[in-house]
């Protein structure tokens, strides 16, 4: 890894892994939310975390590389961490408040992945990657502020 495009394509390769292994642990915490507007919240997400997955498979198809994945460790402790908390706070009434807390985590891991990607692409004139990456933020932000918003609304009172 030399130069700014070797580590561009490596940690979207990083995203890549990423997003598809928060594709398969959400279900289990849609399943465990306890909350009706967490698990919509959370439906909605997996769906567009699904769109994400292809729309980064167009990102490396615009830069000439092939769509694959590295493993990251982060996304991979976020995850357990997530469901070691859904785990020991079985029947807690701060459980559904915890889910929140670990599901911004993530987010949170993801925009500031995607805000370097973002800003990279731009700098190595990879204009199409800067637009399809910056679209991606957005809807990371969104989902961080809905999770934000049913916390202080409901969520953390009920707990
Ligand atoms: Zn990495
Ligand atoms: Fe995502
Ligand atoms: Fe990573
Ligand atoms: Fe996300």
């Amino acid at each position: 890894m030399k130069t700014l495009n070797d580590i561009f394509e490596h940690t979207l390769q990083d995203v890549y892994y990423a997003e598809n292994a928060i594709l398969k642990a959400l279900p289990k915490v849609i399943e465990e939310a306890g909350n009706a507007g967490l698990k919509e919240a959370l439906k909605e997400h997996l769906s567009e975390t699904k769109t994400q997955v292809a729309t980064l498979k167009k990102v490396f198809k615009s830069i000439g590389a092939e769509a694959k994945g590295v493993k990251c460790d982060a996304i991979d402790g976020l995850i357990k961490e997530c469901e070691g908390v859904m785990d020991e706070a079985k029947g807690a009434a701060a459980r559904n408040a915890g889910i929140i807390g670990c599901c911004q985590a993530i987010e949170h891991y993801e925009i500031a992945r995607y805000g370097t990607l973002r800003e990279w692409a731009k700098a190595l004139g990879h204009e199409d990657a800067h637009q399809m990456l910056g679209s991606i933020l957005d809807q990371e932000k969104a989902a961080d502020h809905k999770l934000t918003g049913l916390a202080v609304e409901s969520v953390n009172k009920a707990a």
